[in-house]
């Protein structure tokens, strides 16, 4: 280690690894108001990705090597530091880093401390920012102990449109938190959540629509999924951890215990798509709290996978799982730019995903996922009116009760669609199409009265289809009864599905 007493106000050390006979740490060797870091791997940008915790064991910093510069500011003061940073004091002592997957081959880091103003205009102040956490109250795991869990964003029971996942600068996407939030706002959405790849931001740019955090646990390979609503980060790495983290069955288990045990709402992502396939057959089904069927609709790719991803759907309702499904731009790109040539361009809000909620508030979101209370299109604007045993019901609702209590078990299913004159509409009840309907005007109104009466188990959902078959939207159930569960894991359901892993390529 290099250590030279040379900028004003500060010290600059500099370190140099190229076969680690331990866990990489440097020495700070007094308190500070900032630390400035610049890091190299000597190498081109691809998915490396590492995390600084401080001596106090607290989570300090973390980066994602595709897009966001090799460089950090961590301050006392959360207005000045970088979004992917935990503001607070700089602690003297041994700080560590960790590297997801394994040590890259050579790494160098560069830090300055000091205390008053930061000597170097490299680190632009980004200001008019919502700071999400800072200080020792963020803990050992960056929690949000900033964020507002129930602010207020708008009110009234309606339809809140948004988009359950998307990527920025700070992981591997192309528009900056700034950009996205720009674009959310253009394409007029009420929220949007953030789901970088294993990055989990301490601030966000203010701007109209809601921003609820949450984070892609991404394997590199093994399959990837959403905790939406995550308050804190969850150890998820290779390196030092006994159950192996990301990389194996038992660490995924544990890491999907944890963020439904601090309130996070599960998505497994594009489960069925080749190399991003999710590929751990002993995963219970009973952590798939939601299901991404529709991943990035713009890919060439995505209308036979979704269909895939349907089957499966359709299995796990029939074995009495009330899984919502949901959609997910998967966003990346910037919005004049396509996956392939050819196709249109990748933005955020295309799936929308619709969320029925009292007010627009983080809390009424993520409870409006959890009921299914969903609905996701790519235009078509639905509105519902359910009536059963003289209660009202909404897509994603359990009837089991009303049914019971009415006698002649009859349901009345008043279904509104705007905006989808010349499509169909299809009804598949316990995974069969049992009718299809022509959508004959720009607001087009259905009525379907039947009975449910006797039945054990049965379920309802209904799509929007072009002339073409092409999908434009899906509802969530509407169910009754219970079923005894015959599957428990994610292979089993592959299995019945006739589905082979190896298949996935
Ligand atoms: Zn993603």
């Amino acid at each position: 280690m290099e250590i030279e007493q040379s900028p004003k106000n500060g010290v600059k050390a500099k370190l140099r690894v190229e076969a680690p006979d331990s866990a990489i740490s440097f020495e700070v060797e007094r308190h500070a108001e900032w630390m400035r870091l610049r890091f190299d791997y000597g190498k081109p940008r691809t998915w490396r990705q590492l995390v600084i915790r401080d001596p106090a064991d607290r989570l300090r910093f973390m980066h994602f090597d595709v897009v966001e510069p090799r460089n950090a500011l961590l301050h006392r003061n959360a207005e000045l530091t970088t979004a992917t940073a935990v503001a607070g004091d700089i602690i003297p002592g041994r700080w560590t880093i960790e590297f997801l997957r394994n040590f890259p081959g050579e790494f160098e880091l560069e830090w300055v401390i000091g205390d008053g103003e930061v000597l170097d205009e490299a680190f632009v102040r980004d200001e008019d920012r919502e700071i999400w956490s800072e200080g020792e109250g963020a803990g050992r795991n960056g929690d949000l102990n900033r964020y507002d869990w129930n602010v207020c964003k708008g009110t009234g029971r309606r339809w809140y449109r948004g988009d359950l996942h998307g990527h920025t600068t700070l992981s591997d996407g192309s528009l900056s938190p700034r950009e996205m939030t720009r674009q959310a706002e253009a394409r007029e959405l009420d929220f949007f959540f953030v789901t970088e790849h294993n990055v989990f931001p301490s601030s966000w740019p203010k701007g109209k629509p809601l921003v609820i955090p949450g984070m892609e646990f991404t394997s590199f390979g093994k399959g990837d999924w959403n905790a939406l609503g995550l308050p804190g980060w969850i150890d998820c790495w290779g390196t030092g951890l006994q159950d192996g983290g990301m990389h194996t069955q038992e660490g995924q288990n544990r890491m999907m215990e944890e963020a439904a045990a601090c309130g996070a709402v599960r998505t497994f992502n594009h489960p069925l798509a080749g190399r991003f396939a999710w590929r751990y057959p002993e995963s219970p089904l009973r952590f798939i709290d939601l299901l991404e069927i529709w991943n990035s609709p713009t890919r060439r790719s995505t209308p036979g996978l979704t269909e895939q991803t349907m089957v499966l759907w359709n299995l796990l309702w029939n074995d009495g799982y009330r899984v919502p499904g949901v959609g997910g731009s998967d966003t990346h790109l910037r919005p004049d730019q396509s996956y392939e040539e050819g196709c249109p361009p990748d933005t955020i809000g295309d799936p929308a995903s619709y969320v029925l909620a009292d007010r627009l508030t983080p809390q009424d979101i993520l409870s409006g996922l959890r009921a299914g209370h969903v609905y996701v299109s790519r235009g078509p604007e639905l509105e519902a009116s359910i009536e059963a045993g003289g209660c009202t019901f909404t897509f994603g609702d359990d009837l089991t009760e009303a049914l019971a209590g009415s006698g002649d078990g009859i349901v009345r299913y008043r279904l509104t669609v705007t905006d989808a004159k010349g499509a169909k509409l299809r009804i598949i009840e316990n995974g069969v199409v049992i009718d299809t309907q022509p959508i004959e005007t720009d607001c087009w109104v259905h009525d379907q009265t039947f009975s449910w009466k006797g039945l054990d188990y049965v379920w309802r959902r209904l799509e929007i289809r072009d002339a073409d078959d092409k999908l434009l939207c899906f509802t969530n159930p509407i169910s009754s009864g219970t079923k005894e569960h015959e599957l428990l894991t994610w292979g089993q359901l592959l299995d019945k599905a006739g589905i082979a892993l190896d298949s996935l390529v």
